[in-house]
């Protein structure tokens, strides 16, 4: 730990420049972590006037709140839905979107006495803020009201009567209002908008199963004689017209060019540095019984909480507000006390400037710590991020990402914590030993270019499209008038219910048949959710699908929620429930799964000479065989310890290819070293897809094989972790050829010399990263790459 300035200052205010401070902590270590520094300039906004429809009154109301003019997105998102045009805003994080729906919603509120406005939002908190946002316009006659699991019995029924403004969440109106839609039918009868905020949220699985609640929604207006506008607001992302037409079955427009302010940042990319030489102590050593021939993953590179830890020490040690994001909370208590003890050697006492701020503490403390900062009594904060930040907490003077945080927004989000009024901020993301997080480091386009990671779901996905069918037959009998509204295979579907006994078809359409309504959970996903219980207290924790409860529950597993760490003692799959006790070890733990996989059907195909692209639906059975302990400071594997669970069976959708064994031959690939090419550009290709498409790694997974039984070829698999498709491999299939292209340069320039982490290595694979082959992987690639048409 090397601290560049043994004099520190002692007042909060740097009077350096981002790119001083950066040049200084650049200079701190041998060799250079950093792979690109960007300067995002500041933008000035651009207004635009308030459309001419606009009411005098509604000006007034937003002027109160210090809105003179709108943005110009805000504008020409507005007035395109005040046209009656879906419309979806996908600008950058405090853009000011939610004015692009409040204008045109709460105007057409003024104008017509009788009309309603329903807002969806993905949480219940996001609710009551637009509730107050909305309530603060103090605008005759509106009435806006929160409608949701907390809403007292009494207030419902003078909701559905009086408000004209009702903000919900899509498991209520999935739950409550659409199963009441005669109580509701005076609202639904007027509904001229329907509001969807944060839409991006609604992916993968939950995703497909909100689409079909928009589609029940739009069918009931229709029954009442309204067609309400759709207005969306989504984060920054790929192709945001597709997903939201996707997502509510109708065509939308796309705004996407953000006229909204903003500070200067210069924003760093940092890999941390290759160590001198793998270290010893990660050998497989204590790597447990039947597994003692695995290659266990090896680590190459210094970790990124350490580096994240000295970054912040260096920082505080300048005088720089800093705050570090960590994933864990754990993580961030390890960055807080490593930088507390670099900084105390330094300079006895000036560790108790930085401190961890997490979920778990009471507001007070949370406040106190705020203030702090905000003071220059605090000099450093490391915090998760999964925390709901206070909104006091902004306008410092660096940022720390440790590690990717999953998607553009998140790193935006967190980014934007950084700068002053006026003053240029600094951010520096520093990359955790993933493929992806290494690609990003060595691509800035792909994170300071136009984004490519879409939000994607599968309105088609048969295990949703049924039970929702059946919901929507409950509300009021199937027509076939509404088999184009539900989309592919909604007639497939509805003969099974009917074969199943579920629905009887008579000459007027499909009626449900049972007393009772079906069961739908839209953030289920097949096989019954196992609950998760305190031993000590029998408190419910919360419940996790059963499709991830075997890897995330096993016996031995450390499970966080909401910042907190239990351990489990027990998994009960016969009672679905599994019991946890609280307790944060220093190590995390790691799931393996072994796979079997059969094609059961191409859905489509490109056939590119030796080498063939396919999508298709496949059966994978999977067992989860043992779990791996890993250090958390330094991600150094403790072990391996076998689990006894049973196998699983899962119908989902696969994307696949195949490459002529004479075509690797030419490539160079030795027939001895095929299975380790393919399983390397395997564990990679599964490690990038994140790029493309909203998900993370534990929702896909993967099989490579010299020869499979059904394409009788050396072939890669890579499919949905979810039965029926999430639209993960649908999007990879979609997006091949710029998908393999990223994992192909990740492999090839990771600085590592026969793979890890960082590259070829996965934590969740059930071989133990055997056989892995680095330079055979570009082979493969390059050879399927240069096929494949673009
Ligand atoms: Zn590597
Ligand atoms: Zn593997």
């Amino acid at each position: 730990m090397k601290l560049s300035s043994p004099t520190v200052s002692a007042g909060p205010g740097p009077g350096t420049s981002p790119a001083d401070l950066l040049r200084r902590l650049r200079a701190r270590g041998a060799g250079d972590p950093i792979t690109h520094v960007e300067r995002v300039p500041a933008r000035a906004g651009v207004p635009a006037p308030w459309p001419p429809w606009a009411p005098t009154e509604l000006r007034a109301a937003f002027a109160r709140r210090g809105v003179v003019a709108p943005w110009r997105h805000q504008a020409e998102a507005a007035s395109l839905a005040y046209d009656g045009g879906h419309v979806v805003v996908a600008t950058g994080t405090a853009s000011g979107k939610s004015l692009a729906y409040q204008l045109p919603a709460l105007a057409t509120l003024l104008a017509d006495p009788r009309a309603t406005v329903l807002y969806l939002a993905p949480t219940k908190a996001l609710a009551a803020d637009q509730l107050r946002a909305v309530t603060a316009l103090e605008l005759e006659g509106v009435r806006p009201a929160c409608y949701d699991g907390d809403t007292p019995r009494a207030e419902r029924e003078w909701i559905r009567k009086h408000s004209r403004f009702v903000l919900t969440n899509p498991d209520m109106l999935h739950h409550g209002i659409l199963p009441g839609h005669a109580q509701w039918s005076g609202f639904l009868r007027r509904l001229a908008y329907v509001v969807i905020d944060e839409c991006h949220t609604y992916r993968g699985v939950f995703g497909s199963h909100v689409a079909h609640v928009l589609r029940r929604l739009r069918r009931q207006c229709a029954r009442f004689g309204a067609t309400p506008v759709f207005v969306l607001a989504s984060a920054t992302s790929g192709d945001p017209a597709t997903a939201a037409g996707r997502l509510t079955g109708l065509p939308v427009t796309a705004i996407t060019e953000d006229a909204s302010p903003r500070g200067g940042v210069t924003f760093a990319l940092w890999e941390p540095p290759l160590l001198p030489s793998a270290p010893s102590s990660s050998a497989p050593a204590q790597a447990t019984g039947a597994h003692d021939d695995m290659t266990e993953l090896t680590q190459v590179r210094r970790s990124a909480l350490r580096e994240t830890a000295d970054l912040l020490a260096d920082t505080v040690a300048e005088g720089v507000r800093t705050l570090a994001f960590v994933r864990s909370r754990k993580g961030a208590e390890v960055v807080a006390a490593s930088a507390r003890r670099a900084l105390d050697e330094a300079v006895p006492g000036l560790g108790d400037r930085v401190a961890a701020y997490r979920g778990g503490y009471l507001r007070e403390e949370r406040r106190e710590l705020e203030r702090a900062l905000l003071h220059g009594d605090l000099l450093g904060l490391a915090s998760t991020n999964a925390l709901e930040l206070g909104v006091d907490l902004i306008g410092l003077d660096a940022v720390l990402i440790c590690g990717y945080p999953g998607t553009r927004a998140s790193l935006w989000q967190q980014a934007g914590r950084a700068g002053r009024s006026g003053q240029e901020a600094l951010a520096v993301l520093v990359a955790r030993d993933d493929p992806l997080d290494t690609y990003l480091v060595h691509h800035p386009e792909a994170i300071f270019g136009a984004p490519v990671e879409a939000t994607v779901l599968d309105p088609a996905n048969p295990y949703v499209l049924a039970p929702q069918l059946a919901c929507a037959a409950v509300e009021a009998p199937l027509t076939p008038a509404d088999l184009a509204l539900f989309g592919d295979g909604a007639k497939e579907a509805i003969d099974q219910l009917v074969e199943a006994g579920a629905l009887r078809q008579r000459p007027t359409g499909w009626y449900w048949r049972h007393r009772e309504r079906p069961e739908v959970d839209l953030r289920g996903e097949g096989g019954a959710p196992v609950a998760v219980v305190e031993s000590a207290t029998g408190r419910l924790l919360g419940t996790v699908d059963g499709g991830s409860s075997h890897f995330l529950l096993h016996r031995g597993a450390v499970y966080l929620h909401q910042g907190v760490s239990y351990v489990v003692d027990d998994l009960d799959l016969a009672d679905g429930c599994a019991l946890v006790h609280v307790e944060e070890p220093d190590w995390s733990t790691h799931a393996r799964d072994v796979t079997d996989l059969s094609v059961v059907s191409v859905r489509s195909y490109v056939d590119a000479g030796p080498v063939g692209m396919f999508l298709g639906e496949v059966d994978v059975t999977s067992q989860v065989v043992s779990y791996q302990r890993r250090r958390i400071a330094t991600g150094e594997v403790i072990d391996t310890r076998p689990l006894d669970l049973p196998s699983r069976e899962l119908r989902t959708v696969a994307v696949w290819f195949t490459l002529s064994p004479q075509s690797l031959a030419l490539a160079g690939v030795q027939a001895a070293d095929v299975p380790g090419a393919l399983h390397a550009a395997e564990h990679a290709a599964i490690g990038l897809l994140p790029l493309m498409a909203t998900c993370d790694r534990w929702d896909i997974g993967g099989l490579s094989t010299a020869l499979h039984q059904d394409t009788e070829a050396p072939t890669v698999f890579v499919y949905d972790g979810h039965p029926g498709g999430a639209g993960f491999a649908e999007r990879a299939y979609g997006t091949a050829s710029a998908w393999l292209r990223a994992t192909r340069d990740a492999i090839a320039e990771c600085g590592c010399e026969t793979g890890c982490p960082s590259c070829v290595q996965s934590p969740k694979c059930g071989n133990g990263n055997n056989p892995l082959s680095k330079p055979d992987a570009i082979r493969v690639l390059d050879v399927v790459l240069a096929n494949l048409p673009t």
